[in-house]
């Protein structure tokens, strides 16, 4: 293939690589995707729930073929303490009746990213698994192509899409993003694929015919520490994880395994998991860089998508694969708009941003841009306060003949000593000022 010209070149065939293949083949445009693993997805994990909103635009019957496992009835954001936990459950039916099951999906990315990229063939690209770029050809301060591994072909085009996800290689030697990683705005996540019985399951997570639960841990779980347990329900098999960022892991010298174990010993998760068989064990980055320390996005001849330009909305949402999906069609309708004016200069790329910023996408990220800087300047949040809120509802619960009034009293009379109020009101501030 060497000194062969396409149109694009898009590296990486992940959920925001494909969704931009797709737009490109559909529109009649030439587009290679490039893709590290031996066949597509074979790299590639999240939690997670796939949301669908893109998808349901780029391949209009994914419910009939998509992979999918179970449909997102219920969702938990749980506070642990040392010995418990206090939660927020929600569960509805109300989805059932929606055609596209409100767009959430529990999926595993070996077999989905396959899919996709199988459709992304379908429509017309050509998908190559097993060829690494390795880095990209610039001249005089222009994408023209990449080199690629094994084999150092040279492959040209009038423009790249980067879609190789969070280590964002190409990204860093194009200059558009630092060289260091931020400790504080990248997490480390451990997972684990537990097998059980699907009876078993659908009873320990009160699951009706293809329900699926999403729940989020936060607090002693973690060690007290800035990120996130999860456990997803699949068909007979759960996935399980933690992820904490880089920062938080050195100050409390821990890593990413011994916090999955201790999440998994943690007596709120113990019983969900056992006589369960661990049949996949992985770890991925996950990069939150927030709205505030996003990388630049194009250049020319070169645009950046997905992980690869930190899109994930981290906050309680928890949400990825959308932003990189809605990315990667961005990525491709500014192609398309470069070939019709045959420009593929910042000039034109510059659309790029413009779609992002106009779309959820750079919204939600703006929207949420104080979080990562809130916890990790306030750490007693997720440290000092899930403790405190189990004993006060220990307190409250803990049964004594003592009148109800009186137990109020004391509860409120040792929340103040605790916490004063001043200090109670800056926080509720503050928390407002992050999530909402
Ligand atoms: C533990 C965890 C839990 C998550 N949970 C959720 C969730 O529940 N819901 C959600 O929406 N999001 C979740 N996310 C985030 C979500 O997974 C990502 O935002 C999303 O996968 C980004 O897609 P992408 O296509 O940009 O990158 P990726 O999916 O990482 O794809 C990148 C692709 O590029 C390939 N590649 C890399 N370098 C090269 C190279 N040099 N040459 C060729 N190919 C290359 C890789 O092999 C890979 O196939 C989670 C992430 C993690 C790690």
């Amino acid at each position: 293939m060497s000194e062969e010209k396409v149109t694009c070149i898009i590296v990486g065939a992940g959920v925001a690589g494909s969704a931009a293949a797709i737009t490109l083949a559909k529109a009649g445009i030439e587009v290679l995707v490039l893709e590290r693993g031996e066949v597509p997805g074979c790299k590639n994990l999240f939690g997670g729930v796939l949301y669908t909103t893109i998808l349901d635009k780029l391949v209009p019957d994914w419910m009939e073929s998509a992979p999918l496992e179970r449909y997102v009835t219920r969702k938990r954001f749980s506070i642990m303490g040392k010995d418990g936990e206090i939660a927020l459950d929600f569960k509805t039916k109300r989805y059932e009746s929606h055609p596209k099951r409100n767009f959430s999906f529990t999926v595993l990315r070996a077999k989905f990213d396959a899919w996709l990229a199988e459709q992304a063939e379908k429509a017309g690209a050509q998908v190559f698994p097993g060829m690494m770029v390795s880095e990209l050809i610039i001249k005089n301060n222009r994408v023209v192509g990449v080199k690629t591994e094994p084999g150092g072909d040279e492959l040209y085009a009038d423009v790249v899409i980067s879609a190789e996800g969070v280590h964002s290689y190409l990204t860093l030697q194009a200059g558009l993003r630092k060289s260091e990683f931020d400790p504080d705005h990248m997490v480390t996540a451990a997972k684990e694929v537990i097998q059980l019985d699907e009876n078993v399951l659908a009873d320990r997570f009160q699951l009706e015919g293809n329900e699926g639960v999403a729940f989020a841990y936060f607090g002693d779980g973690l060690f007290g520490m800035f990120g996130a347990g999860f456990i997803y329900t699949n068909k007979n098999t759960l996935s399980i994880g933690t992820g904490v960022t880089i920062g938080e892991m050195i100050r409390n010298k821990k890593n990413p395994n011994e916090i999955l174990e201790h999440f998994k010993n943690h007596p709120a998760i113990r019983p969900y998991i056992r006589g369960g068989e661990t049949i996949e064990y992985s770890a991925h980055m996950i990069p939150e860089y927030g709205y505030n320390h996003l990388p630049k996005l194009y250049m020319d001849g070169f645009l950046v998508t997905g992980d690869a330009a930190g899109l994930v909305n981290s906050s309680h949402h928890q949400e990825g694969t959308n932003l990189a999906m809605a990315s990667g069609v961005f990525a491709a309708e500014t192609v398309i708009e470069a070939v019709k004016r045959n420009d593929f200069t910042s000039n034109t790329l510059k659309l790029y941003l413009e779609k992002l910023e106009n779309s959820f996408v750079l919204k939600d990220l703006k929207k949420y841009r104080h979080m990562t800087s809130f916890f990790n300047e306030n750490p007693h949040f997720l440290r000092d306060y899930p403790d405190l809120m189990m004993e006060l509802f220990g307190d409250y619960f803990e049964l004594s003949e003592k009148p109800k009034e009186e137990i109020e009293k004391e509860i409120y009379k040792k929340l103040k000593r605790r916490i004063p109020l001043w200090t109670m009101a800056t926080d509720a501030w503050k928390v407002k000022k992050a999530l909402f």
